[in-house]
Protein backbone atom coordinates (compact mmCIF):
# COMPACT_ATOMS: atom_id res chain seq x y z
CA UNK A 1 0.00 0.00 0.00
CA UNK A 2 1.47 3.37 -1.13
CA UNK A 3 0.22 6.52 1.45
CA UNK A 4 0.48 10.16 0.15
CA UNK A 5 -0.56 13.05 2.30
CA UNK A 6 -1.27 16.74 0.57
CA UNK A 7 1.02 18.76 2.93
CA UNK A 8 -0.43 21.66 1.82
CA UNK A 9 -3.40 20.87 2.53
CA UNK A 10 -2.97 19.24 6.47
CA UNK A 11 -3.17 20.94 9.23
CA UNK A 12 -1.19 18.93 11.42
CA UNK A 13 -3.99 17.99 13.88
CA UNK A 14 -3.93 14.41 14.60
CA UNK A 15 -7.14 13.26 14.10
CA UNK A 16 -5.28 10.53 11.76
CA UNK A 17 -2.89 9.67 14.24
CA UNK A 18 -5.33 8.46 16.64
CA UNK A 19 -7.24 6.64 13.71
CA UNK A 20 -3.73 4.87 12.46
CA UNK A 21 -1.21 5.20 14.97
CA UNK A 22 1.12 2.59 14.07
CA UNK A 23 1.09 4.77 10.45
CA UNK A 24 0.56 8.42 11.30
CA UNK A 25 1.97 10.37 14.22
CA UNK A 26 3.05 14.12 15.42
CA UNK A 27 6.28 14.89 16.03
CA UNK A 28 7.97 16.87 18.80
CA UNK A 29 7.77 20.15 16.63
CA UNK A 30 3.64 19.54 16.22
CA UNK A 31 4.24 18.11 12.19
CA UNK A 32 2.77 15.20 10.67
CA UNK A 33 5.02 12.45 10.26
CA UNK A 34 3.93 9.23 8.54
CA UNK A 35 4.86 6.12 7.08
CA UNK A 36 4.48 6.04 3.00
CA UNK A 37 4.34 2.40 2.72
CA UNK A 38 2.74 0.48 5.28
CA UNK A 39 1.85 -3.16 5.72
CA UNK A 40 -1.46 -4.32 4.28
CA UNK A 41 -2.83 -5.25 7.13
CA UNK A 42 -3.25 -1.52 8.23
CA UNK A 43 -5.21 -1.04 5.39
CA UNK A 44 -8.51 -0.46 7.20
CA UNK A 45 -6.74 1.65 9.79
CA UNK A 46 -5.33 3.73 7.26
CA UNK A 47 -8.86 4.18 5.39
CA UNK A 48 -9.88 4.96 8.80
CA UNK A 49 -7.58 7.75 8.88
CA UNK A 50 -8.20 9.16 5.43
CA UNK A 51 -11.68 9.07 6.24
CA UNK A 52 -11.71 11.17 9.24
CA UNK A 53 -9.22 13.64 8.22
CA UNK A 54 -10.91 16.81 8.17
CA UNK A 55 -9.56 18.34 4.87
CA UNK A 56 -9.14 15.12 2.95
CA UNK A 57 -5.44 15.07 2.97
CA UNK A 58 -4.62 11.73 2.64
CA UNK A 59 -4.45 9.86 -0.29
CA UNK A 60 -3.99 5.66 -1.01
CA UNK A 61 -2.60 4.98 -4.00
CA UNK A 62 -2.65 1.09 -4.42
S1 LIG B 1 -5.88 14.19 9.98
FE1 LIG B 1 -5.36 15.15 8.00
S2 LIG B 1 -4.97 17.27 8.50
FE2 LIG B 1 -4.87 16.13 10.40
S3 LIG B 1 -2.70 15.61 10.69
FE3 LIG B 1 -3.69 13.90 9.64
S4 LIG B 1 -3.37 14.32 7.45
FE4 LIG B 1 -3.01 16.23 8.54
Amino acid sequence: MKVTVDLDKCQDHGQCAIAAPEVFRINDEGRLEFDDAPAEELRDAVEEAADVCPVQAILIED
